[in-house]
């Protein structure tokens, strides 16, 4: 293959220093949207509470901007989380002027009623943006290395076993969320905290990215690449979305403070990296067809 993927290479920018160079996966955001595009109808998870009521600010905005350019296209996209993340998924959703297509499921019986949803809705795909993947051990782990099942429902389990003809997807930025079993033993050599949260959960497409929500991002400009239509949200649109998560609750994953910031990193960083991604996407549409 040639020259790399600026896309690949944008999300490959590790500004948070998460130490993604040893389970990047190039080509994973373009496979996972020519993989969207053929679908039909998508259910999407994300929500991650790095603590007892909070939810963090990467995930839900990344869920609602992939989601958008889903319907743009013309599939059916519905939206799955638990309890302590469902506002800010919510406002996440209004903030783009969005359809609130929001499952909001009690902490117990998250797998039990998602398999329902999922008997509703009959995807084509399940796509998880930053959601808690399952380690080892069968328990849940933030960053840190803390235990987190006690606030985010097991909502992995519809990714380890799928039902029949459902293509998963992943995106995540730390190694303990839903897909990264794809990269497990690389993660692992991370050392002793990463044995301890790497998530064994595994999927059809993994995105890895500095930041879960730039993966979210650049699934939805390879997908406006493909259709030659501008899908992306715009930097004024990201500041809105993040905004609207912190005045729902919501907090930074890393730093654990309730400011407009997602995983330690200024909103200007994400605006930013928004604005790098149009212009990419700007380009390709207009200066021909290298897809
Ligand atoms: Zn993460
Ligand atoms: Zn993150």
């Amino acid at each position: 293959m040639g020259a790399p993927d600026p896309v690949d290479q944008l999300l490959a920018l590790d500004l948070a220093a998460r130490g993604i160079a040893g389970f990047y996966r190039p080509g994973g955001a373009r496979a996972a949207a020519r993989s969207l595009a053929r679908g039909r109808g998508m259910i999407v998870t994300t929500g991650f509470a790095v603590g007892p009521g909070m939810a963090e600010t990467d995930g839900p905005p990344g869920a609602a901007v992939l989601g958008r350019a889903l319907r743009l296209l013309g599939k059916s996209v519905a939206y799955v989380t638990d309890d302590v993340a469902a506002p800010l998924m919510e406002a996440a959703l209004k903030a783009l002027g969005e359809p609130v297509e929001l499952v909001a499921l009690p902490h117990a019986e998250a797998v039990d009623s998602a398999r329902h949803r999922v008997g509703d809705i009959r995807p084509s795909h399940l796509v998880a943006i930053e959601r808690p993947g399952r380690a080892a051990d069968g328990r849940y782990w933030n960053a840190r290395g803390e235990s987190v099942g006690a606030w985010n429902g097991p909502l992995d389990g519809l990714f380890l076993k799928p039902p029949r003809g459902l293509t998963t997807i992943g995106i995540g930025d730390g190694g303990n969320e839903i897909g990264m079993g794809n990269v497990r033993s690389r993660f692992l050599r991370q050392g002793p905290l990463a044995r301890k949260i790497a998530s064994v959960v595994r999927v059809d497409h993994l995105v890895v990215a500095g930041v879960s929500n730039w993966g979210a991002y650049g699934v939805a400009a390879q997908l406006s690449i493909l259709a030659r239509q501008p899908l992306l949200h715009t930097a004024e649109e990201e500041r809105k979305l993040v905004t609207a998560c912190v005045q729902a609750g919501g907090v930074d994953g890393i730093t654990r403070r309730r400011v407009p910031t997602v995983d330690g990193l200024p909103l200007e960083t994400h605006m930013a990296v928004v604005e790098l991604l149009r212009t990419l996407v700007d380009q390709r549409i207009r200066g021909g067809s290298r897809s």
